[in-house]
C-alpha cells in the first residue's frame, strides 16, 4: 500500500476483546481509525480514549453490522471524511451456543446475521473504494471452529466457515485491483466471549492446545496487523490460524 498521509482503518466490533486489541495495535501507527460496536458504549469510550492516547485520529460509532442500511451509512461517512479506506477488519461476532436439536431458529439466524451477513455488508461497502484506489487490505476474523467444527456451535461454525468461503471468493474478485483478502482464525482467546464458556468446556479446550495456554487478544491483533502490512502484499485468499497448535 502507498503511504499517502494517514491510513484509513476500519475495525468492526472494536470496543472489546480482540477488536480492541486490533484497534490499539493499529492506533500506534497514527491512522484515521474508525471502529464500531453494537451496544456497550462504555467499553467503546474506553477503547476510543486509549486509541487517541496512542496516536490515532479515532472515532467510535454504534452500528449493528447486521443492519445493511446502517452499515452503508457508516461507510459513507468514513469515505466522506477521508476519501479512502486502506484496511477493513471484520471482527464483530457473537455466539448463541446449543446443540442443533435444541437450537432455535432465532439463535441460528442471529449468529448468521451478525457473524456472516454482517461481514458481507462491510466488505460490500469497502470493496468499491478499494477497487477504485487499486489498493487495500481486507481481513475477516473467522475461528478455529470454522474449520474444525464444534459440538454446540453449529450456527457459529457455519458462519465462520462461510467467512472462509467469502474470503477466498472476494480474494479472487479483488486481486486484479491489488486488494488482498485474508482471514485470521483464532483458537481460544482470553476475552468475554471465551469467559462465557462453561468452565469444564474451557478447561477441556485448554488441555487440547499444544502450547498449553489460551491466546491473548494481542497475539491475534499481531497477525491482523501483519496481513494489513506492506510485507504481506503477496498473500491473498489465505486463512492464518492463531491457535497455539489447537488445529493444524
Ligand atoms: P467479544 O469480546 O464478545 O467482543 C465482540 C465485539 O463485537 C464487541 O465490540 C461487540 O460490541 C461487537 N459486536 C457484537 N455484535 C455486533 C454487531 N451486531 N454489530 C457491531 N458490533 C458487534 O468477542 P471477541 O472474543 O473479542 O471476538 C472477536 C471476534 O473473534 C469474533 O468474530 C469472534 O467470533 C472471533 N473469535 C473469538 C475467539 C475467542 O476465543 N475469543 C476465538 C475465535 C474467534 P458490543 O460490546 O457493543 O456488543
Amino acid at each position: 500500500m502507498k503511504e499517502k498521509g494517514p491510513s484509513t482503518i476500519v475495525v468492526t466490533g472494536g470496543s472489546r476483546g480482540i477488536g480492541r486489541a486490533i484497534c490499539l495495535t493499529f492506533a500506534r501507527t497514527r491512522p484515521h481509525l474508525f471502529f464500531n460496536y453494537r451496544s456497550d458504549a462504555g467499553a467503546a469510550a474506553e477503547t476510543l480514549a486509549a486509541c487517541r492516547a496512542a496516536g490515532a485520529v479515532a472515532s467510535a460509532t454504534a452500528v449493528d453490522v447486521a443492519d445493511g442500511a446502517a452499515v452503508a451509512v457508516f461507510f459513507k461517512e468514513i469515505l466522506d471524511a477521508t476519501g479512502h479506506i486502506d484496511v477493513l477488519v471484520c471482527n464483530a461476532g457473537i455466539t448463541r451456543d446449543g446443540l442443533v436439536m435444541r437450537m432455535s431458529p432465532e439463535d441460528w439466524d442471529a449468529v448468521i446475521a451478525t457473524d456472516l451477513t454482517g461481514a458481507f455488508h462491510c466488505v460490500r461497502a469497502a470493496a468499491r473504494p478499494m477497487a477504485r484506489q487499486r489498493s487495500g487490505r481486507i481481513i475477516l476474523v473467522t475461528s478455529v471452529v470454522g474449520t474444525a467444527g464444534n459440538a454446540g456451535q453449529a450456527n457459529y461454525a457455519a458462519a465462520k466457515a462461510g467467512l472462509i468461503g467469502l474470503t477466498k471468493s472476494l480474494a479472487r474478485e479483488l486481486a486484479p485491483r491489488n486488494v488482498t483478502v485474508n482471514a485470521v482464525a483464532p483458537g481460544l482467546v482470553d476475552t468475554d466471549m471465551a469467559a462465557a464458556l462453561a468452565p469444564d468446556a474451557r478447561d477441556a479446550l485448554t488441555a487440547s492446545i499444544p502450547l498449553g495456554r489460551i491466546g491473548t487478544p494481542e497475539e491475534v491483533a499481531a497477525a491482523v496487523q501483519f496481513l494489513a502490512s506492506e510485507a504481506a502484499g503477496y498473500i491473498t485468499g489465505q486463512v492464518l490460524h492463531v491457535n497455539g497448535g489447537m488445529y493444524m
